[in-house]
């Protein structure tokens, strides 16, 4: 049987601004198990961003629960939490995310830093190792602003690997990229699915249907036809 990494059960969000309530997500119920490349679809505000937060543990649930490999995060303090996105969890967004003013090796070896279990060698040794695999490593002392809207994604998705992550989480990846990057980019997503990265993509995206073993859809906050 396939490991459950994620679980979520019934899990609501509501944002409060200035005297509004918004219900952001809904009675969420889903599952993400190791081996799974996973697609949220879902119209602009139907609360793709808020779940993969959650997931994420960048956000906390207002309702339900959300159980990590069967531990519940509820319980976990903001040590482990931070501890979990560093060594379970790759990022990547839409707006890539890079650190302008420092060069790409560099934002490539950050999730190294705040580990401090490689030193400044092994990190840019390992933060090289993942720019060649995706294709950039001409590019290691340019600046995020010098490169391609395509290359600044391979960069982010360096990034997020580096680390060697259980579960990449991406919010719309290829949203800022024409379809030829966009491709490239997926591609290398499935490259890592192929070598044992469970994946969740966010997106609304057709591309992505073609490199998903599930596929859910939200609407409105809620999981449709679950
Ligand atoms: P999507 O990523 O699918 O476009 P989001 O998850 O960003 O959707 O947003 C879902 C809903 O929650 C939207 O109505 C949005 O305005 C609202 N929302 C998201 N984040 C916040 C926040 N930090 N404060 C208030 N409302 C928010
Ligand atoms: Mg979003």
């Amino acid at each position: 049987m396939k490991e459950n990494l994620v679980r979520l059960t019934d899990v609501g969000k509501v944002f409060l601004t200035s005297k509004v309530e918004t219900h952001a997500l809904s009675k969420i119920n889903l599952h993400i198990d190791d081996g799974d490349f996973l697609v949220v679809r879902g119209a602009s505000g139907s609360g793709k961003s808020t779940l993969l937060s959650i997931v994420g543990l960048l956000e906390k649930p207002s309702s339900g629960s959300y159980e990590y490999r069967g531990v519940d995060t509820a319980r976990m303090n903001l040590t482990r939490r931070a501890q979990l996105r560093n060594r379970e969890f790759g990022f990547v967004f839409q707006s890539f995310n890079l650190i302008e003013d420092v060069n790409i090796v560099e934002n490539v070896g950050m999730p190294l830093k705040y580990r401090r279990d490689a030193s400044r060698s092994e990190r840019f040794e390992r933060a090289e190792l993942v720019l060649d695999r995706v294709g950039i490593l001409p590019r290691a002392e340019h600046f995020p602003p010098q490169l391609s809207g395509g290359q600044q994604q391979r960069a982010a998705l360096a990034r997020a690997i580096v680390g060697k992550p259980k579960l990449l989480l991406a919010d719309e990846p290829t949203g800022n990229l024409d379809s030829e990057s966009a491709k490239i980019v997926l591609d290398l997503f499935a490259e890592m699915h192929d070598q044992g990265t469970s994946v969740c993509v966010v997106s609304h995206d057709p591309m992505l249907q073609t490199y998903a073993n599930r596929e859910l859809e939200l609407a409105e906050g809620r999981l449709v036809g679950t």
